[in-house]
């Protein structure tokens, strides 16, 4: 642009400026005046600042406007403010294949836990109250016996989730003491959850024994010294080393530990308290069986399998307990009544394991069969064809879902869904698949997929709402041309 060009237009823009008009006369305004009315002067004033400053900004910065009257003042601030008043935390469709999705917020409770959490969220709640003895009372009783119940524990406790469940054991079993791990065992969970990290943030020294693929019960013999606080052992739930391997395991690890006098903690990550096998599933490690073979301290997460809350339960010996809940980090990391809620209600669910398939959503999803799910597809895919518009092809297919949240990578589920390519063969189409994805976002309700091989995936195991979903789909916005 020539200068006299830009001297122009930030003339133009300037003169503009001085035309925007004052926040009182945009208050005035009738439509604004609806607007207040139903959202108040407060909110509305507020925005409207925020607006006209934004707008000011932009016309110093020589950006040019078609009109800046008080009626097109209005009606951005209407849209603004419908914006904003969208909560950010929202419910979505989870069509990526993966049912417990870290990054969607894992399990989706029962309609028990919900009616609980609503029932505790709205009243006060006997929390820390002892309604027997009249005297002030501890939140982890609510849940211990349950716990101990499915599990065979002596003692348990809660905490806000599993990561902070393995860091509160080691911090109060082995705080300044030294922690042998399996070289094996030393996972990386997502989102920076790594083993090593999590035994130094607790102030411990971390030993490493054995090698990536063998560890062998006298390599952690060796390494017990008198400085030892802790033998741990951690599920390798995210990866599988194959071919020459070697793990000691639960049963033997808890007699080295014992002849030495040092415990046992077992993360289990997911853990299961009912053996998943029996349903079909790939087997997961239960909390009860690792207890049973010796462990003095088992923890595994809330919101995984177990389909509760985000949660950490920490079983054991009751000595161990007592030591972990007497810790100062405890405080810092215990549960709300929301949490124990929820997750006294889901446990409450494994008292029936005969009814737990059909009342537990994450067991449900998990066990959901390959021909109900592609049944769904065959209904789906016609609404979702009409939607997306004619540059794309949706057709009904067979997939593979995972569980996540650590659970097996290479156990998947036969599913099916619906998978969206585009017509033409282009070079674009990878975009054009994305500006899909993004439309499918931007739905009031989210639809998440999943792009891969030139497609995007929707797997339909997780979809429970099939009307709502379709339903939905008419308002998917316009392709913008990539
Ligand atoms: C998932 C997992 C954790 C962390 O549990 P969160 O509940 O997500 O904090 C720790 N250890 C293992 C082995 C896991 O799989």
């Amino acid at each position: 642009m020539s200068t006299a060009a830009v001297e122009s237009t930030v003339r133009g823009s300037k003169d503009q400026l001085a035309t925007l008009p004052s926040v009182d006369r945009i208050l005035a305004n009738r439509a604004v005046a609806t607007l207040i009315e139903r959202h108040g002067r407060t909110f509305v004033t507020r925005q409207a600042r925020a607006l006209l400053g934004e707008w000011r900004e932009a016309a110093f910065a020589g950006q040019t406007f078609d009109s800046l009257g008080v009626d097109a003042i209005a009606d951005a601030l209407a849209t603004r403010i419908a914006a904003r008043l969208v909560p950010a935390l929202k419910p979505v469709f989870n069509l990526t294949g993966t049912v417990l999705h870290t990054n969607l917020g894992r399990a989706v409770l029962a309609e028990e836990a919900i009616a609980r959490v609503v029932a505790a969220a709205g009243a006060p709640a006997n929390l820390e109250f002892d309604l027997g003895s009249g005297a002030r009372g501890d939140r982890d009783t609510l849940v211990e016996a349950l716990l101990c119940e499915l599990t065979g524990a002596e003692a348990a406790t809660v905490v806000n989730n599993n990561a902070a469940g393995v860091l509160l054991t080691v911090a109060a079993l082995a705080s300044r003491r030294e922690v042998v791990v399996s070289r094996g065992e030393l996972v990386e969970i997502g989102g920076a959850f790594r083993i090593p990290d999590v035994v130094r943030s607790a102030g411990a020294r971390m030993v490493e024994v054995g090698t990536t693929n063998r560890t062998h019960p006298r390599d952690y013999i060796e390494a017990i010294t008198p400085r030892t606080g802790l033998l741990l052992k951690v599920h390798t739930s995210n990866y599988e080393v194959r071919g020459f391997t070697t793990a000691v395991d639960e049963r033997t690890l808890a007699e080295v530990a014992r002849r030495a006098g040092v415990p046992l903690a077992v993360d289990l990550g997911s853990g299961s308290l009912v053996d998943l096998a029996a349903y079909g599933l790939p087997r997961e490690p239960l909390p009860q069986d690792a207890l049973a073979q010796g462990a003095d301290v088992v923890t595994f997460s809330g919101d995984k399998l177990l389909g509760g809350p985000q949660a950490g339960l920490i079983v054991g010996r009751r000595t161990a307990i007592a030591k972990i809940r007497k810790h100062p980090l405890k405080r810092a990391l215990r549960t709300s009544k929301l949490t124990i809620a929820a997750l006294e209600a889901t446990l409450g669910l494994y008292r029936h394991p005969e009814t737990l398939a059909e009342r537990l959503p994450t067991l449900r999803l998990l066990t959901r069969g390959a021909d109900e799910i592609a049944a769904l597809a065959q209904r789906v895919a016609p609404a979702l064809t009409s939607a997306i518009g004619d540059r794309f092809a949706a057709t009904p297919a067979a997939l593979e879902s995972q569980i996540g949240s650590g659970s097996l990578p290479v156990a998947v589920l036969p599913s099916a869904g619906v998978v969206v390519r585009c017509r033409s063969s282009r070079k674009s189409s990878g975009r054009e698949l994305q500006a899909l994805a993004a439309r499918l976002r931007a739905l009031p309700v989210p639809v998440l997929g999943r792009i891969a091989d030139d497609a995007l995936v929707l797997d339909l195991r997780t979809l429970t709402e099939e009307a709502a979903f379709v339903a939905q789909l008419p308002l998917l916005g316009p392709m913008e041309t990539p």
